[in-house]
């Protein structure tokens, strides 16, 4: 041991979603957790747009939930999408019906500094300890493990850290991934660029859909347009990679010039003005982002978040992959400690689900963005879809929205948790009628039957956040395979009783 090092069961590198969620999780379960963070928060981040699993099923788990609630983030009930040869913009809800506005049927709209500093806070007070201004060099290691990092603190001193394990959730910009060994690979399909900004008094889409995300398709590339306020706008263009030189030069005078390829972005930026001072004064360039890294662990160490992998900001998935990962890591680890699942057993598991996660965005996106050249595409489909009398889309997201009702468990808890449990059952009919259905309506994403296993799975994580103990058992991803414990929190074999823990 090093004479100068402190001794913590898990230590965590960076605070930003994936870092925070884990961290909450492992202290919860009452182990030693540290959480060391380069910056001092709130600091700026993008990934504004939220997904339901992340804001009513992780962020239910860790506890977070009834503040973010509280905190007043725009609520996006879905996403409007202009895009390919059809002019007219669609729209999709989360609950398709504005009838049946269930009380999980919605994400936020974020302004990512106050987002990750309540999850950081979050983490803090459910038992980590969290220290800003502190930048991690690098990993401690030997031949067999990760022991700990080596760091500076905000003093500028360096010091170690000693860990049963060591958790890379630096993101993007991580300087330890590498050192889990394999390699981060760039993806060759998705090789887009964003330059993006702020704006105040931009048009909003009409009630209800005020809060939904807006991408906008146009000659270059596309726009996102995501309300963080009634007035602030976060600006996106995502460029393909041959037309970089777009965005070359000075960035005001580029993303003005793309704004005018765009009609719809420039009509809802007519009355706008570009912020200019402040934190969201700056306009930011972002590329080399669609990558995965080789493996996603080593003894002692595993990555989360960006620093594992991202595929690409359309359909907001980034800071869903960063928190169901961590959720996955922190079953793993709080297993490991409980002493009823070895290591090598509860990495794999993490590593399996959390790859075959990505690798279901990855496919998706992947016909996402061929359709967009294509005028017979997903998303012309997607529009007729959601014309039809019954349309497999809004029926699809309908019913997520009738798995993921049930805030009023809080007030109502057995009436709710019956009701959840039907809605469970309908749900997984629905996954299969659509995905059954063989006429030329049928979306190409539920094809996969991959898709269909995590869109249920996807359900289940916000019911069990939602059920505690009374959530039903899930069955393993493989023959073999770990299921989560009734809580959440761990990982048990199926084919033995859970252990006391
Ligand atoms: P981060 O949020 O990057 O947090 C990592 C933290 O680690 C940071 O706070 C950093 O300061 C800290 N850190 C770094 N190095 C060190 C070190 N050496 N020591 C200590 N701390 C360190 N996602 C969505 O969900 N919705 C969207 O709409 C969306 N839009 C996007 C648009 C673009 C153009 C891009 C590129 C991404 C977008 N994303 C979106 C993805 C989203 O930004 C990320 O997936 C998400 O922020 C990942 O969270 P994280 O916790 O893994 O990493």
């Amino acid at each position: 041991a090093l004479p100068d090092a402190e001794e913590f069961d898990v230590v965590v590198v960076g605070g930003g979603p994936a870092g925070s969620t884990l961290a909450a999780l492992v202290a919860l379960r009452g182990h030693r957790v540290l959480v060391l963070e380069k910056e001092h928060f709130p600091r700026h981040q993008i990934g504004e747009s939220l997904l339901p699993a992340t804001v009513h099923g992780v962020c239910r788990l860790t506890g977070v939930a009834d503040e973010l609630a509280a905190a007043g983030f725009p609520r996006k009930r879905g996403g409007t999408f202009r895009w390919g040869a059809n002019p007219e913009p669609w729209t999709f809800a989360f609950a398709v019906s504005p009838r049946m506005s269930g009380p999980t049927s919605y994400a936020y709209q974020v302004e990512r500094s106050r987002f990750d500093d309540i999850l950081l806070k979050h983490a803090r007070r459910v038992g980590a300890e969290v220290r800003e201004g502190c930048a991690v060099l690098d990993v401690v290691a030997d031949d067999e493990r990760v022991r700990g990092v080596r760091y500076t603190d905000a003093d500028g001193h360096e010091r170690r850290a000693l860990a049963a394990f060591v958790v890379d959730a630096s993101g993007n910009g991580s300087r330890i991934h590498q050192r889990v060994g394999g390699t981060r690979v760039y993806s060759d399909f998705f090789r887009s660029l964003a330059l993006y900004g702020y704006f105040e008094g931009g048009k909003r889409l009409p009630a209800p859909n005020s809060g939904n995300i807006l991408s906008v398709a146009f000659d270059s590339g596309w726009f996102w347009y995501i309300p963080l306020s009634a007035t602030l706008t976060s600006v996106g263009a995502v460029v393909r990679r041959e037309l970089a030189d777009k965005i070359r030069g000075d960035r005001h005078r580029a993303l003005l010039a793309l704004i005018d390829e765009c009609p719809l972005i420039s009509e809802y930026l007519s009355d706008a003005r570009r912020v200019t001072t402040g934190p969201y004064g700056e306009l930011r360039v972002r590329k080399d982002y669609s990558y995965h890294h080789t493996t996603f662990s080593r003894p002692g160490m595993v990555l989360v978040g960006d620093a594992a992998c991202f595929v690409d900001p359309v359909f907001s998935s980034g800071v869903h992959l960063a928190t169901y990962g961590a959720l996955l890591a922190a079953r793993s680890l709080n297993s490991v400690f409980a002493g009823t699942v070895d290591e090598p057993r509860a990495l794999r598991e993490f590593e399996a689900r959390y790859r075959r996660e990505y690798g279901v965005f990855y496919e998706f996106l992947l016909s996402f963005y061929e359709m967009h050249h294509d005028e017979d595409s997903y998303f012309w489909r997607a529009k007729k879809v959601t014309r039809a009398d019954r349309p497999e889309l809004e029926s699809f997201v309908e019913l997520i929205g009738g798995v993921s009702s049930g805030e009023q468990v809080l007030t109502d808890a057995d009436a709710v948790a019956a009701r959840l449990r039907a809605g469970s059952a309908e749900f997984a009919d629905a996954v299969d009628a659509v995905a059954g259905s063989t006429d030329g309506s049928m979306v190409p994403l539920f094809t996969s039957s991959v898709v269909r296993e995590v869109m249920r799975e996807g359900g289940q994580v916000q019911m069990r956040a939602l059920l505690g103990e009374d959530a039903e058992p899930e069955a393993p991803l493989s023959e073999g395979g770990l299921v989560p414990t009734a809580d959440g929190m761990l990982w048990h074999d199926p084919g033995v009783p859970p252990a006391p823990t």
